[in-house]
């Protein structure tokens, strides 16, 4: 099993180790012929405009549009989970995402005075303990249509989200040393 892991911009080194932890073997996506062969992908956090733009420059946007039409694995995190949403508040004006997950996000949507926090998930999909979620200038869902399972949420709002073999988190999951969100994401991987 190959998982690629965008790595234009943001929080995606932690996202290699993981998953190499994890067993799986993962390729860095810079460029279009490095999604050959994969079986499912991560986009990470970091910054959803700056890396909407690289994805434009470096001829990303189609391909893997196409492949997430097809119905290619996605685990998106923070900035990644902003990608994958059908609808982008506070994003510049036609902010491009990929529309693999119905829910629609407002960027930074938790406000300044709680830039980052953390807190404790209690999540029934997974056994053991909570998971303690890091969240950085993360997006807020504001919709989730019909076919989401909503996993986890804080004060009301979802803050990990499923579809089919899409899995979104408005948090940081790599920045622990919990793998038990990758495992899950590879669940729904090559099988
Ligand atoms: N605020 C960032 C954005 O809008 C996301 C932050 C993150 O990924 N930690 O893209």
């Amino acid at each position: 099993m190959v998982i690629g892991v965008l790595a234009l911009q943001g929080a995606f080194a932690r996202h290699v180790e993981m998953l190499q932890g994890c067993g799986v073997d993962t390729v860095e996506i810079r460029q279009p012929d490095h999604l050959v062969g994969i079986d499912g992908l991560v986009v990470p956090g970091g910054e959803s405009t700056t890396m909407v733009k690289l994805l434009e420059t470096f001829e990303l946007a189609k391909p893997i549009q196409e492949l997430l039409d097809e119905g290619l694995p996605l685990f998106g995190t923070c900035a990644g989970m902003i990608l994958a949403a059908e609808g982008i508040a506070d994003g510049y004006p036609g902010q491009l995402s990929f529309g693999a997950i119905d829910l629609d996000v407002r960027r930074n949507g938790y406000g300044r005075q709680v830039d980052s926090f953390e807190a404790d998930l209690a999540i029934d999909a997974l056994d053991g303990p909570p998971i303690r979620a890091v969240f950085i200038r993360a997006p807020v869902v504001e919709r989730a249509g019909a076919e989401v399972e909503v996993l986890a949420s804080v004060e009301g709002d979802p803050v990990l989200c499923r579809q089919g073999s899409v899995l979104v988190t408005s948090f940081h999951p790599e920045l622990t040393d919990d793998d038990r969100l990758h495992r899950l994401f590879l669940t729904s991987v090559g099988t």
